[in-house]
């Protein structure tokens, strides 16, 4: 069974194919500025590389070049779009609906109804879905909602201290997201570590950023709460934020509150403490150079990580294992030392040495660490891919069925 699992952004289209009987990965590859004449359609298999560059209108035409490409003669992973069982998406947010699911308008609206929430990933989901299911009737899309893997969040890590009837009529919850990468985490420590009763705490650090303590496999906090803008600062999101600052600025500024809200969730987080960037390599560079709004953006990240870190080693009673993973988690080194620098009393001991020239998956601990520290890379493809594939078994496509109306 083939599974190509789907990645959006507002111009890019990335996607890892898999055969699922042994899940293998079998390409991955995508479009790059998609709404230009010059896109670039690329993939590669293993270590051999194709591209090429064309007018590409939209999401459904990038899907649409991307399976062209991949059943060409000399790359033919797939004979023809029949081949493939379905595509599945990491979606983010949807109004009262988790868990995995067909594609169809009910699935759509309620995504659509939370594009305020999640304005950086439902609207471009939403609209590219819409196409896709037009041009592809057939083929099967399958929605995997980040928020499932943390449904096991206990009442207490789960509410606001708002009007109890919120939480209920309306969702105002903590839902938690990254769940994909997240429940990888969970699988692959406990397969590294041998045994499933496990206390690891997750650490997701990438455009978007979050951490997670997992119990037993399971997850029981995150640092995301009702909205993807929440918890650690994110590339350009605010994160954490007090609500009743936001009257005061609408006073101050004469600004309206969508005006206000946009700035939340497009120019803050690193981006806006800084004023120079979202990407933690050009930060770093500057604060060597002597940028201290390069080095306050940093600083002001490490710090909430290690506030999540901190209460998550209280609430898990300890930890077995520290992992990091995403783009910063896995490639900075001086993120990964910030935020384990004084924890000998935790039984907490980075190797530096280890820290430094770390690539891949890895541990980083000291050998007298009681905690384990790892580098382990996510692979959300995979975890989406398994959700699709398991959809799919259980509740099979009727035939000649239309996915979405
Ligand atoms: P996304 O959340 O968009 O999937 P990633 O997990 O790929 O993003 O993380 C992207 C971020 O990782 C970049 O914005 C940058 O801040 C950070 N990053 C990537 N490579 C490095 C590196 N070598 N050193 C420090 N940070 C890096």
């Amino acid at each position: 069974m083939k599974i190509l699992v789907a990645n959006l952004g507002s111009t890019s289209f990335k996607y890892r194919l898999f055969e699922m009987d042994d899940e293998r990965l079998l390409a991955r590859g995508g479009v790059e500025r998609i709404g230009s004449d010059q896109a670039r359609i690329y993939c590669s298999l293993g270590d051999r590389q194709w591209e090429e560059f064309g007018a590409v209108a939209d999401h459904a035409a990038a899907l649409e070049l991307c399976l062209r490409q991949l059943t060409q003669p000399d790359i033919r992973v797939l004979s023809s779009i029949d081949d493939l069982a379905a595509v599945g998406f990491k979606a983010v947010h949807a109004r009262h609906l988790t868990g995995v699911h067909r594609v169809d308008a009910a699935v759509l609206d309620a995504m659509e109804a939370y594009n305020a929430v999640a304005p950086a990933h439902n609207p471009i989901y939403v609209r590219a879905m819409r196409l896709l299911a037009e041009r592809f009737p057939q083929l099967p899309l399958v929605a995997a909602f980040e928020t499932d893997f943390h449904r096991t969040i206990p009442p207490p890590l789960r509410y606001y201290a708002v009007p109890y009837e919120w939480a209920e009529r309306y969702g105002i919850l903590r839902h938690g997201f990254h769940g994909a990468s997240h429940r990888y985490i969970a699988e692959r420590s406990a397969q590294l570590f041998g045994r499933t009763r496990l206390r690891v705490i997750s650490c997701h650090l990438g455009g978007s950023s979050s951490i997670c303590a997992i119990q037993d496999g399971t997850s029981v906090a995150c640092s995301l709460g009702m909205s993807p803008q929440s918890g650690l600062p994110h590339n350009n999101r605010v994160g954490d934020f007090d609500v009743f600052a936001l009257p005061a600025l609408m006073r101050e500024t004469g600004r309206s509150l969508d005006e206000l809200l946009h700035e939340l969730a497009r120019n803050s987080g690193l981006l806006g403490l800084s004023g120079l960037s979202n990407d933690v390599r050009d930060l770093e560079q500057a604060a060597q150079n002597g940028h201290a709004r390069a080095q306050l953006a940093l600083d002001v990240f490490v710090a909430s990580i290690r506030h999540y870190v901190g209460a998550y080693l209280y609430l898990l009673n300890g930890a077995d294992m520290i992992v990091f993973t995403g783009g910063i988690g896995e490639n900075s080194a001086a993120i990964r030392r910030g935020v384990c620098q004084n924890l000998d009393w935790f039984g907490i001991h980075l190797d530096e040495n280890r820290n430094r020239t770390a690539r891949g998956e890895t541990p980083l601990h000291a050998s007298y660490s009681r905690v384990q520290i790892w580098i382990i890379p996510t692979n959300e493809e995979l975890i989406v891919a398994r959700q699709t594939r398991d959809l799919l078994r259980h509740c099979p496509p009727a035939p000649g069925a239309r996915v979405c109306s």
